[in-house]
């Protein structure tokens, strides 16, 4: 509704009928403080105001419209007869409002500024309305998000002290039973052991998820042997595998840091690549120095590769390439885990990959114990 406030009648009456008969729902006010009372209890989108009037001016209306929070957004287009020196209508914008016409005024020029106004008033509502779906969606987005989070915190705690006992009891038998010298039984067993170590790194990695979330994540910091540390990480991840980690190129270094957290990073390179690497012959790794003192290790496989436009999103929680994923078992949380133990690290990680013919992931670390540790 349009709100036109003038202390002549006749004025209120013709101009009333042009934006009538235009389509706008009009109101009308003959003094300023009655305007006030309207403006408090109605809402119009646009107010038509006179500026000579008797008792409070258009000018005084103005500026207590822009003191009340509800009003001070109402656009206000001044009419005025008499004040066209430029002071009055310098005086008519720092009062609020947003026009100044001269009467006579010609009503067709008016009625397009009457209508500009209300296509912005439009596009007001509207964005408005898309602010608050956003905010809503955003908002219940984040509120799904916790209750996963919690969920995988409790479901993986629950978890990890009944499998603690299987592998217990499975170590037990598998000694017990090794008198019997019944090979099928210890290779059951074997596998059995195989299966329940993947079982007990994916519960660790869904701990390791909810440590991150809470801040909790410790780091057990300290100078360690990064070969040592290396080789054992390839040692690991070979005695179950047949595809070959060469160990191409490699430095010795002290490194100070969490050496079991740098191996969990390193034991996800190498399974990562392996994983996506169907018929995987070789896998190679090699790690330099590089000029500003860190440890730069890459992991090169020659698998089905990342496109380009995907690379960036693969270090985010529960991230997996769709047209891989129904192909590959996981649940997209290796390389976020790894991502985060490397920014506690100081350091920097990435991957350089073209589709079909292979990927190289690399990470970067300070050798030495940085000031900000
Ligand atoms: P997961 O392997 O359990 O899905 P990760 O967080 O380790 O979880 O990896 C995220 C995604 O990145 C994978 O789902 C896969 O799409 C892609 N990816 C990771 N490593 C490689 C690789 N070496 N070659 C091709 N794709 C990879």
């Amino acid at each position: 509704m349009i709100l036109i406030v003038d202390d002549t009648p006749e004025n209120l009456f013709s101009l009333k009928k042009i934006l009538e008969l235009n389509g706008f729902d009009v109101d009308t006010a003959e003094s300023g403080e009655d305007a006030l009372k309207k403006i408090l209890k109605n809402s119009y989108f646009l107010i038509i105001l006179d500026v000579q009037m008797p008792g409070m001016d258009g000018f005084e209306v103005a500026e207590t419209i822009s003191g009340y929070s509800k009003t001070k957004d109402i656009p206000i287009i001044f009419l005025s007869a008499v004040n066209t020196d430029k002071k009055f209508i310098t005086k008519g914008y720092a009062s609020g409002g947003l026009d100044y016409v001269t009467k006579p005024f010609d009503p067709d020029i008016l009625l397009l500024k009457v209508k500009t106004f209300y296509r912005l008033y439009q596009q007001n509502l509207e964005l408005t309305k898309i602010q608050s779906a956003l905010l809503i969606e955003i908002e219940s987005r984040k509120e799904a998000e916790n209750k996963k989070d919690e969920f995988i915190s409790i479901a993986s705690h629950e978890l990890k002290t009944p499998l603690t006992s299987i592998i217990g009891y499975v170590q037990l038998l598998q000694r017990s039973l090794k008198k019997y010298e019944d090979q099928s039984v210890d290779n059951y067993l074997s596998r059995t052991n195989l299966q329940l170590g993947k079982l007990r790194n994916l519960i660790g990695d869904l701990l390791d998820i909810s440590k991150i979330e809470n801040g909790k994540i410790e780091f057990n910091k300290k100078e360690f042997d990064f070969n040592a540390m290396l080789s054992s990480a390839i040692d690991i991840v070979q005695q179950t595998q047949e595809c070959v980690i060469i160990h191409k190129k490699s430095v010795e270094a002290q490194v100070y840091g969490d050496g079991m957290r740098i191996e969990q990073v390193i034991i996800n390179y190498l399974t990562n690549a392996i994983k996506y690497s169907p018929e995987c012959k070789e896998v190679h790794i090699e790690t330099s120095i590089t000029a500003q003192h860190e440890i730069h290790l890459k992991v090169r496989d020659f698998g089905i590769g990342i496109p380009k436009e995907l690379q960036s999103q693969l270090f985010e929680k529960f991230y997996r390439v769709e047209e891989s994923a129904t192909r590959f078992q996981g649940l997209g949380i290796g390389l976020y885990i790894s991502s985060e133990i490397i920014k506690r690290h100081h350091g920097t990680c990435g991957v350089v990959s073209d589709p079909g013919k292979g990927s190289q992931f690399w990470f970067k670390i300070p050798l030495k114990k940085s000031s900000k540790q």
